[in-house]
C-alpha cells in the first residue's frame, strides 16, 4: 500500500499513538487532534512591473493552553494548509517538550521567494501582516522565520505590525535582526540545540564523536550551522552535504567553513572543488555516524529507511521521517532524535528573545548558549528516561512527555 505522506495525517497518527499509550480521555484526545484556530488569507501584492499578483497565505494557532501560539512562517511554492497544520501541531509538542511557556502555531505563504525581488518580498511580508495582524501579538501569537524567510523579512513584518498599532512591540515576532531587538545566538540556535542533543545521545550510547562522520541534507540555516558546529563542538567530520540542486561528497572530509563560503558565493554546492557529486537520495544512505536531515518533510520513507546506515539520526528538519520508516529505523537500531526535540533550539532562543524584549534588557552570547544548553540537555534526558522506562523509541517517548504536558494544561483550564 502507498504511504500516506500528508504531514497533517502523519501528525495526527503520531498523536493517536501517544493518546492511546497515555490513556487520554476521548474529548482531550479529539481536542488535541485539531488546530484551535485557522486563518486563510488572500493577498494582493503589487509586483515591480506594475502587475498585481494574488498570493494565498495561512496562519494556524494549534494550541494555546500553555501560552501564546509560537511558530515560524514558511514561504514555499508547495505550501498547503495541511502542512501548516502539521507544523503547528509539532510546534505545540516542541514548546512542551522543552518546557517553555508557549503554545504552538505556524504560518505560510504559497510563493517562490527565489522569483521575488527584495521589494516584492517586502510588500508580501507587509501584506501578510496586514491580513493576519489582528490575530498576532505578544500575548496571542508570535511568528518567527522558517524555510525561505529571513531576519530581514521578520524586520519588515515587525515594522508593519508596529505601524498598525502605533507603538513598539518587538516581542511580536522573533528571529529579528539584532539591532531591532533580536537575540544574540538566534541565528545558529536550531543547529546548536541539535548539536547539544547529539552530544548527549552519543554519551548515553557510548559513541565517541571525535573524528566520526556526519552528512547533512539541506544546506540552509539549520544545515550550514550544523556543519560548522558539528565540527567545532563535537569534532565531527563532514563528508557530504546537499541542497535542492544536489550534493557533494568526499569520504576523507570536507572543510565545513569552505563549503559554507562556497554556498554563499555560488548559491549552490555543485562544483565545490575536491568533492564528487552525490544525489540527495544517495546522501541519506551513506555510512556515517550522524545524519542530519535539514531540508523538508518526507525524505525518509518506508522504501529507503532500510538502506540508512547512520548510527544517530538528528532531525533538524520538521517531519523528515514517516511513521512506517520510523518502525524500520527502530528495528535497525538507528537512534532517532525526533524533530520536535532535535530542532527545538530555535524556538528556545526565540523564547529567550521574547523574554529580553519584555525586560528590555539584553543578554550576552555566552548566557544564551549556557541557557540553551541547559534547556536542551534537560529535554533530552527527560525524553530518554521516558524511552528507557517505557521501552519506547525516542519519538514516542517525546510525544508522551509533550502531550501529557499540553493535556494537563487543557484540563487545568477546564477546557476538557
Ligand atoms: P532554509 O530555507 O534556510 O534552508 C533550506 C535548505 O533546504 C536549502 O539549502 C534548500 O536548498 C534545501 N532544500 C530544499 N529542498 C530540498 C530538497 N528537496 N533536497 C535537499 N535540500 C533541499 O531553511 P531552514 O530554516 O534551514 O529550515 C530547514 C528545516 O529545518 C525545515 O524543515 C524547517 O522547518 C526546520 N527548522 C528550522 C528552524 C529554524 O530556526 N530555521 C527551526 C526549526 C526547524
Amino acid at each position: 500500500m502507498e504511504e500516506n505522506l500528508n504531514p497533517f495525517k502523519i501528525a495526527q497518527r503520531q498523536l493517536d499513538a501517544a493518546a492511546e499509550k497515555l490513556g487520554l480521555d476521548p474529548a482531550t484526545h479529539e481536542f488535541l487532534r485539531w488546530p484551535m484556530k485557522e486563518i486563510t488569507v488572500t493577498l494582493p501584492v503589487r509586483m515591480d512591473d506594475g502587475r498585481t499578483r494574488i498570493f494565498r497565505g495561512f496562519r494556524v494557532q494549534y494550541n494555546t493552553a500553555r501560552g501564546p501560539a509560537k511558530g515560524g512562517i514558511r514561504w514555499h511554492p508547495d505550501e498547503t494548509l495541511d502542512t501548516v497544520r502539521a507544523l503547528a501541531a509539532w510546534m505545540t509538542w516542541k514548546t512542551a517538550v522543552v518546557d517553555i511557556p508557549l503554545g504552538g502555531g505556524k504560518g505560510g505563504v504559497i510563493c517562490n521567494p527565489k522569483e521575488l525581488s527584495e521589494t516584492e518580498k517586502e510588500r508580501l511580508a507587509r501584506g501578510y501582516i496586514r491580513a493576519v495582524g489582528q490575530a498576532l501579538g505578544v500575548t496571542r501569537d508570535v511568528p518567527a522565520p522558517d524555510v525561505y524567510t529571513t531576519p530581514q523579512i521578520m524586520a519588515w513584518m515587525m515594522d508593519e505590525y508596529e505601524s498598525l498599532l502605533g507603538e513598539h512591540h518587538p516581542g511580536v515576532i522573533t528571529g529579528k535582526p539584532v539591532p531591532l531587538g533580536g537575540s544574540q545566538g538566534r541565528e545558529d540556535a536550531t543547529a546548536r540545540g541539535g548539536i547539544y542533543v547529539v552530544r548527549e545521545a552519543a554519551q548515553v550510547l557510548g559513541i565517541s564523536l571525535e573524528g566520526a562522520t556526519m552528512a547533512i541534507q539541506g544546506f540552509g540555516n539549520a544545515g550550514q550551522y550544523a556543519a560548522l558546529l558539528g565540527e567545532e563542538i563535537l569534532g565531527l567530520r563532514l563528508v557530504a552535504a546537499s541542497d535542492s540542486k544536489g550534493g557533494v561528497f568526499n569520504p576523507s572530509g570536507i572543510d565545513a567553513r569552505a563549503l559554507v563560503d562556497y554556498k554563499q558565493t555560488h548559491g549552490v554546492l555543485q562544483g565545490f572543488p575536491q568533492a564528487e557529486e552525490i544525489t540527495n537520495e544517495e546522501l541519506l544512505e551513506l555510512d556515517v555516524t550522524v545524519l542530519f536531515p535539514a531540508a523538508l518533510e518526507n525524505v525518509i520513507l518506508k522504501d529507503n529507511a532500510g538502506r540508512l546506515r547512520c548510527r544517530i539520526l538528528c532531525e533538524l528538519a520538521n517531519g523528515p521521517t514517516t511513521p512506517e520508516a520510523d518502525e524500520i529505523l527502530f528495528d535497525k537500531g538507528v537512534f532517532v532524535l525526533p524533530d520536535f526535540l532535535a530542532n527545538a533550539g530555535g524556538v528556545t532562543v526565540s523564547y529567550f528573545e521574547q523574554v529580553q524584549n519584555t525586560y528590555n534588557f539584553y543578554w550576552e552570547l555566552k548566557d544564551v548558549h549556557q541557557r540553551l544548553d541547559a534547556k536542551m540537555t534537560n529535554a533530552f534526558h527527560g525524553v530518554y528516561e521516558m524511552s528507557r522506562r517505557e521501552k519506547l523509541p525516542m519519538r514516542e517517548a517525546a510525544y508522551l512527555v509533550a502531550v501529557s504536558r499540553v493535556a494537563e494544561a487543557c484540563k487545568l483550564r477546564g477546557w476538557v
